[in-house]
């Protein structure tokens, strides 16, 4: 059965990709998209024929089939806006939207009590392997060898260090019983000294049109190991959030789900 999805965001770099691929896919039914104001009448023509869109999540939902899902790759503030409503007409909602405040996460863990919400700071599948594997390697290599991350994206990125790239040290920290906060170090610069040893570092580049790259160091005595991830399109974030919209279409409310739950 084909999966009933409106997108918000629909005009931006993400949300174009899950569009084009549920456009061209038999298992999915693009049936609206969303975005701003200030976009929403590019969007028109871009869509013409193809589906209802809109500038108001609200309005659109009740234009579409009641048991679409939800997908929303846009801003922090815009992402909560569509949980809330999601949540109050019991829709499902699959949130790729990265740069959320702990505060923003925990509203989010509350509305998942009343409707199936997925947030996964990146839908790829790969990434999602490694990051299963990379505790086991900490753990493996022991104390002695120093784990730090580089993330390299596009220019128009606004969050920094990615998503993606604290998501993954969140899983190196726990593996050493660290508290991420405590060890982070996304900044080195001047007459610093000697790197702790309880230390994580997340660094970021950021330039022409690099969809992303993450790369995680495990910096020992005489050898490392570097574990590299690269995307390259949006294909495959924008496969990995229509997959996981299509799991959680069958999910209870109860817990904000992420792509690990689907994989498991
Ligand atoms: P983008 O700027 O190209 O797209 C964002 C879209 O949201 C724009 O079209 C914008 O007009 C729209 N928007 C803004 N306000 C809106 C509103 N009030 N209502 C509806 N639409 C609104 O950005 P992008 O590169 O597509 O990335 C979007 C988000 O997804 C970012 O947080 C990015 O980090 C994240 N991302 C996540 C993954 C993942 O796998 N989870 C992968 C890539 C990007």
């Amino acid at each position: 059965m084909s999966t009933s999805v409106v997108v918000v965001g629909a005009n931006g770099r993400m949300g174009r990709a899950i569009c084009d691929v549920a456009q061209n896919s038999p298992e999915y039914t693009l049936a609206g998209g969303v975005d701003s104001p200030a976009r929403v009448a590019e969007l028109s023509l871009r869509m013409v024929g193809k589906c209802p869109v809109s500038d108001n999540l609200q309005d659109l939902l009740g234009r579409v089939p009641e048991n679409s899902v939800i997908i929303d790759f846009t801003a922090p503030e815009v992402s909560l806006a569509s949980a809330r409503v999601a949540a109050e007409r019991g829709m499902a909602l699959v949130i790729g939207t990265t740069g959320l405040s702990s505060e923003q996460l925990a509203t989010l863990e509350s509305l998942a009590a009343k409707t199936p919400l997925l947030w996964s700071s990146n839908m790829s599948i790969g990434i999602n392997v490694m990051r299963k594997i990379l505790p086991e390697l900490a753990r493996a290599l022991g104390p002695d060898y120093d784990m730090e991350i580089m993330e390299i994206h596009h220019k128009h990125k606004k969050d920094s260090p990615s998503g993606t790239a604290l998501t993954l040290a969140e899983g190196l920290a726990k593996a050493r019983d660290w508290n991420l906060q405590d060890v982070r170090c996304s900044s080195r610069d001047g007459l610093i000294g000697e790197r702790q040893e309880q230390q994580i570092g997340v660094q970021a580049l950021r330039g022409g049109d690099v969809v992303g790259v993450h790369t995680v160091y495990f910096l020992g005595p005489g050898e490392r190991i570097e574990v590299t991830h690269h995307a390259h399109s949006r294909e495959n974030f924008a496969r990995g959030a229509l997959r996981a919209a299509s799991w959680l279409a069958a999910q209870k409310p109860g817990k904000l789900y992420g792509v690990q739950d689907m994989l498991a």
